[in-house]
């Protein structure tokens, strides 16, 4: 069986919503690098109780435990006392930590307030993990307890401080080598591969592929949906880059057929990126034109890129006039100019700025529910291509979808179009 981790993080600040735990994603992932899952992730108040149960839930249930926090001088720092209450043990004077923590203030000019000696008090039977920037040495502790079958069942506690930079270095210093050396692991290491969806729903995704989201299949494949964006993230342990992506070939091919132009990437990129990527590829440049699209697709294209780098991107303008929305028609025929605005829009953007693709964005009608407080935004989108010979294209779309997001997935819908145009060359 495999090792199975639990973090636990301690604060008021936490539990209140006054600060944002961040330690527990930097410790699953550090984790993960060892081959180590994560099944729980505990965060509790200070509160000496509630510490109490939540260190014998976790040790009953997990096999590795990383506390974070609670374990400064002052009395709402109750992490050594809770963990010693836990199982049992009572807390002893560590002479070598109280030395730590006296020539850490003589380095600083200061005198040791007398409320510091706490922080050299531990667990009985736990070792000193030594904090070299900080007064707040952790505690390392193996416990047995009896896990929810009752049955014996070992675990290891770790006790880090909350401040992020002294907990980091406390993990890769001592946690991490005792979790290697003394107890095997790291052979392994959890690798991920992303293959990003647009353009179908989370649903759809599972119908297609049931068998892979399955829980217990190795790999595992999980759906994960952001801003109108589909993640379908492989995950495996493996003992090297190269012998993870040979076992995932069949997953991989797989999705790949089953969605196929659906995939817009594989790995860490946006829809902005691919475009990037295929602008370059071609070396083409484009320019685009928006209205009505809360300029979100000028936005996403120049996410993330140096001005000096926006090789294929000549120009991005926002038009504040609709062009006559009478004439626009989803019917209009591609390469007949004046029939439509938009492609109009896109000609004239293609010929001032001397672009080899103009891309013009444009929202119908102008006043459409987006304005309506009650409704779920939905609208229709025109995208116009124009690429190099003048060859034109006009794609209709109705978009909806959350408020929030709404102006994200308009401007996705047109950079998707894009990208099927740019590739269908
Ligand atoms: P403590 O070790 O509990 O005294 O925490 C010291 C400081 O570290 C807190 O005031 C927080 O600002 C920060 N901190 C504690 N726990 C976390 C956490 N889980 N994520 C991010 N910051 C934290
Ligand atoms: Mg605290």
């Amino acid at each position: 069986m495999a090792m199975k981790a639990e973090i636990i993080s301690v604060g008021d600040e936490l539990t209140s919503g006054q600060r944002l735990d961040t330690n527990s994603q930097i410790i699953s992932r550090r984790l993960g690098d060892l081959g180590i899952g994560v099944g729980h992730h505990t965060t509790v108040g200070d509160d000496l109780a509630d510490n109490i149960a939540a260190f014998r839930i976790a040790a009953s249930r997990s096999d590795i435990v990383i506390i974070s926090g609670g374990l400064g001088p002052t009395a709402d720092d109750l992490t050594r006392e809770a963990m010693a209450a836990a199982f049992g043990h009572s807390l002893e004077f560590r002479p070598e930590a109280m030395e730590h923590i006296e020539n850490l203030f003589k380095s600083r000019s200061r005198t040791m307030p007398e409320r510091n000696r706490v922080q050299a008090m531990f667990p009985q039977t736990s070792r000193i993990i030594p904090n070299p920037h900080g007064t707040a040495p952790g505690v390392d502790l193996e416990v047995l307890v009896k896990d929810p079958q009752n049955l014996d069942h070992p675990s290891r506690l770790f006790a880090l401080p909350g401040v992020p930079a002294e907990m980091i270095q406390m993990l890769s210093q001592t946690v991490e080598p005792r979790l290697i050396e003394e107890l095997g692991l790291g052979q392994q290491r959890c690798f991920f591969h992303s293959i990003k969806l647009f353009g179908i729903g989370e649903s759809d995704v599972e119908q297609v592929i049931p068998d892979l989201i399955s829980r217990e299949r190795i790999p595992r494949v999980g759906i994960t949906v952001s801003k109108a964006t589909i993640t379908l993230r492989i995950a495996a342990l493996a003992a090297s880059e190269e012998a993870f992506q040979s076992f995932i070939q069949p997953t991989v091919t797989q999705i790949r057929e089953a969605f196929g132009e659906v995939i817009f990437a594989e790995g860490e990129l946006e829809l902005q990126d691919v475009i990037h990527e295929l602008l370059d590829r071609k070396q083409c440049t484009l320019s685009v034109v928006e209205v009505g699209s809360g300029c979100w697709v000028g936005q996403m294209l120049s996410q993330g890129v140096e001005p000096s780098n926006l090789e294929g991107l000549k120009h991005l303008a926002w038009h504040p006039e609709l062009p006559p929305l009478s004439t626009t028609r989803s019917d209009a025929n591609p390469g007949e100019s004046n029939s439509c605005p938009w492609i109009d829009l896109a000609l004239q953007s293609q010929q001032r700025h001397q672009t080899d693709y103009a891309m013009a964005v444009g929202v119908y009608p102008p006043n459409s529910s987006l304005a309506r407080e009650s409704a779920l935004p939905s609208t229709e989108l025109q995208v116009a291509i124009i690429g190099p010979g003048k060859k034109a294209t006009l794609k209709t779309k109705l978009v909806s979808g959350h408020p929030e997001l709404f102006y994200q997935r308009l401007a996705k819908t047109a950079l998707d179009l894009l990208r099927k145009e740019l590739l269908g060359e």
